[in-house]
């Protein structure tokens, strides 16, 4: 049973930011589909909730004047999964959505949510790493944008602080016409399964197709989703070869510290960061345009 002392339902940003500040109890609540079952599991203290499902605001995707993407906090998963701009802009957040539980979950399930429960499994998280993607927080009176990599402290454990509210997800523009980005997602079943272990890629290519700037972002590899900046560095200024490929699926590993769990060993795991990077990363840059066919 859930015992909820008090929903409160504000329509604006402003009344929910005045709604947290007036009780410092009171938790919000998004889609519920990590929240609820923390109460109903005895895991959540506070039973006020400020629900966030009416202000229209965090429900936009937006494309900026300078080309970057901004995504509201109550995007759901669904939302982003059938979203045109999404599509035509950064398709891989098409497939990391798509990825996530079932339809069921997807129509409930925001983007805010994922981050902010903090789990280092959440397929919403490695895209956004590799993406660079910037968050904005917003409290009563105040307003930071702080860097994804930056807001996850330990395992459910973000940097959100008392009264907070993620607004929005910002996705800067890439200033190229030779990248893309694939996320793979790899889990025992192919539908609503946590993943074993989630691999973001995105890749871009020089005028002869050498990488240029590269980007590889993990989830369950560690306590928190992360970015594997070894493998990252000495891709640079590299056409992708089957040695290369090798190589930066090797130094991937570095950045990684997988654990054993009833999912998977960590042994099993270390093998999977090699192997999902590698096929991640060749998609990536097939998509880019490099000839994958030489690796
Ligand atoms: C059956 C099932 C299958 C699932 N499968 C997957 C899966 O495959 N992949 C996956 O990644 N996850 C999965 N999940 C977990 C969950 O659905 C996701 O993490 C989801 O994105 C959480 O979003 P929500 O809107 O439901 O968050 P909520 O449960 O409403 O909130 C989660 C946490 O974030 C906080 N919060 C929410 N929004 C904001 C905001 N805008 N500002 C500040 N704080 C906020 C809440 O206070 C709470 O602490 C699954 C869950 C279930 C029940």
């Amino acid at each position: 049973m859930y015992l909820i002392e008090k929903l409160y339902e504000p329509l604006t940003i402003h009344e929910a930011l005045e709604l947290l500040d007036a009780d410092k109890s009171a938790l919000i609540i998004a889609g519920g589909t990590d929240l609820l079952v923390r109460m109903r599991h005895n895991r959540a203290s506070s039973v006020k909730l400020v629900s966030i499902r009416n202000i229209e605001d965090l429900k936009k995707i937006n494309i900026l004047d300078d080309g970057a993407i901004e995504i509201g906090s109550f995007v759901t998963f669904t939302q982003l999964a059938e979203s045109g701009l999404i599509l035509d802009s950064i398709p891989m957040l098409k497939g990391a959505a798509l990825s996530m539980g079932g339809p069921q979950i997807r129509n409930a399930a925001t983007v805010g949510g994922n981050i902010c429960n903090g789990a280092t499994s959440a397929d919403g998280a490695p895209s956004l790493f590799a993406l660079d993607a910037k968050l904005e927080l917003v409290s009563k009176g105040n307003k930071r944008i702080q860097d994804i990599q930056e807001f996850y402290l330990g395992p459910s454990k973000v940097d959100l602080k008392k009264g907070e509210i993620l607004s929005k997800i910002i996705i800067p523009k890439i200033h190229s016409d030779k990248w893309a980005g694939s996320y793979t997602k790899f889990s025992v079943r192919k539908a609503m399964d946590i993943s074993m272990l989630g691999c973001a890629v995105v890749c871009v290519l020089n005028e002869d197709n050498a990488i240029k700037d590269l980007r590889i972002a993990l989830g369950t590899a560690g306590p928190t989703p992360f970015r594997c900046c070894e493998a990252e560095r000495v891709a640079i200024g590299k056409k992708l070869t089957k040695d290369v490929l090798e190589e930066i699926g090797q130094k991937a590993l570095l950045s990684a510290r997988p654990r054993s769990s009833w999912r998977a060993s960590k042994e099993y795991r270390e093998c999977l960061i090699i192997e999902l990077v590698m096929r991640t990363l060749q998609e990536a840059y097939e998509k880019a345009g490099g000839d994958a066919a030489k690796c």
